[in-house]
């Protein structure tokens, strides 16, 4: 999609949700101009334009641009002459400005891993034991044993940890290329290519974008679930799929699902996915839960004592998975910190967690759980929440599960969207605030939502 195109497409989004004074005064006479890897920009035609939109629409603005680009770009209003300004000092500084996208190598910051996702610290347990292992055997035979490596699970089970020690080991050990991306940087750099095909002045660029990509021994893409949201980067990602694959070169992806499950993605590339090793990582069960607690804490700056019977109480509170964990332990330490306790106790544990749990923690990112607990409860599959049925039966109870994946977990309109078969975000929106209106109204609705969060806990 082009500049234009995308703007066109925010105007009548945006147009529907304002008044049409609100609108005719903000929007319509302001035009997006330019889509880079850092920005947005937008240009509006009076200061005035610059500093309320700044302050007072920003949010619906991002969420807009999210849902249609699939990527949070920093939003930029600018005066036309500003605009000129900028524009004229890059053509100076050209060379500098093309060169960011960098090509990468044989360092751990070329490679944009984060240096402490190492197997060091990586706990093992039956859960991830096989992941673990896969992931090694590819971190010392990059494009030798299983290639693609495709690594899926729910979020929180350490995938990304885990395919970054690849990475990091690669590059400690080797002097291959390394590249870590997550599927949205993917997204983001493709965007920057079609803005500047626009232009035609892109050759530069296209040159850099293919030697990022492709001039590597190994790519590690992250989430590929998101790309089912921007069917043109999937074309390009085929592309430089193929071409790294036939120079047997080493790719890893992970995913929230497995690739059969990737329904929006095209059938070629999961087709290509299946190709590998896919390598599914599961919930932590209590051994490694509590591994991973004690363990944690041993590594942590200042050290203290943990009793079983509170690693025991923590362990159970977060079963779903390693980063609600992680953030438990956290709050633990710090409340044991503020209180001045020598120890941890049963008893702290339990004050310092009081409430957070099941609100926060456990719920994070918990979308499919949601799915299953709301089609279980009302006989249906989550396939039909997924579908585009519109029979009561099945349109009610997807309202409902829409409404609560809204409320239990931080996930966008639009991420939710693509969690229940790739809906619009304005329908999420919609569901939300029909549930939350009934509700209101609806002493049974009511009751039936506290029931169905009675389960999730
Ligand atoms: P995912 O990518 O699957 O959502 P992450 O890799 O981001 O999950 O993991 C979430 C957090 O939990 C990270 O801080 C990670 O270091 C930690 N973590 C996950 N699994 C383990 C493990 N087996 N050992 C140690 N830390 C882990
Ligand atoms: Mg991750």
């Amino acid at each position: 999609m082009n500049v234009e195109n995308i703007w066109n497409k925010f105007l009548s989004m945006i147009k529907s949700r304002l008044s049409s004074l609100s609108y005719n005064t903000w929007f319509s006479s302001s035009k997006l101009v330019e889509l880079n890897e850092d920005a947005a920009i937008i240009i509006v035609p009076t200061i005035a334009h610059k500093k309320h939109l700044s302050e007072s629409y920003m949010d619906i603005i991002n969420e807009i641009f999210n849902s249609i680009t699939g990527t949070n770009f920093n939003i930029e209003f600018l005066l036309e002459n500003e605009y000129e300004q900028i524009k004229n000092s890059n053509k100076n500084g050209m060379q500098e400005e093309v060169e960011e996208i960098g090509v990468p190598h044989n360092s751990i910051e070329k490679a944009n891993l984060n240096p402490d996702y190492v197997f060091e610290n990586f706990i093992v347990g039956e859960s991830n034991r096989f992941a673990q292992a896969t992931a090694l055997a590819v971190a010392e035979n990059p494009g030798k044993m299983y290639n693609p490596l495709f690594i899926y699970g729910n979020s929180g089970l350490g995938k990304t940890h885990l395919m970054q020690a690849i990475g990091n080991y690669i590059v400690k050990n080797t002097n291959k290329r390394v590249l870590y991306v997550t599927s949205d940087q993917f997204i983001n750099d493709f965007l920057g290519l079609n803005k500047r095909d626009k232009d035609g002045t892109n050759f530069d660029y296209v040159d850099l974008f293919k030697d990022k990509y492709r001039n590597i021994d190994v790519l590690i893409i992250d989430d590929i679930q998101f790309l089912g949201n921007a069917p043109k980067t999937q074309n390009e990602f085929f592309h430089t799929f193929n071409t790294l694959y036939d120079d047997k070169k080493q790719i890893i992806i992970s995913s929230d699902s497995s690739p059969d499950d990737l329904k929006h993605l095209e059938d070629r590339l999961r087709t290509r996915f299946n190709w590998g090793l896919k390598v599914n990582i599961f919930p932590p069960d209590n051994d490694l839960r509590k591994e991973i607690l004690r363990k944690k804490m041993a590594n942590m700056d200042f050290s203290r004592h943990i009793t079983e019977d509170a690693i025991d109480y923590i362990a159970n509170m977060c079963a779903s998975d390693v980063r609600s964990l992680e953030g438990a332990l956290t709050r633990v330490c710090a409340y044991s910190t503020i209180f001045f306790e020598e120890e941890i106790t049963l008893d702290l544990a339990i004050e310092a967690l009081k409430g957070t749990i099941n609100q926060t923690t456990n719920f994070k990112n918990d979308i499919q759980k949601i799915q299953r607990v709301v089609a279980e409860y009302y006989n249906v599959s989550v396939e039909d929440l997924k579908s585009k049925k519109r029979v009561a039966t099945i349109a009610f109870p997807r309202q409902i599960a829409i409404y609560l994946s809204r409320q239990l977990t931080d996930e966008s309109f639009p991420r939710i969207g693509m969690e229940f078969g790739g809906r619009d975000h304005s329908t999420v929106i919609h569901s939300c605030d029909k549930i939350d209106k009934e509700i209101k109204n609806n002493k049974q609705l009511e009751k039936i939502i506290e029931e169905i969060k009675e389960k999730l806990k």
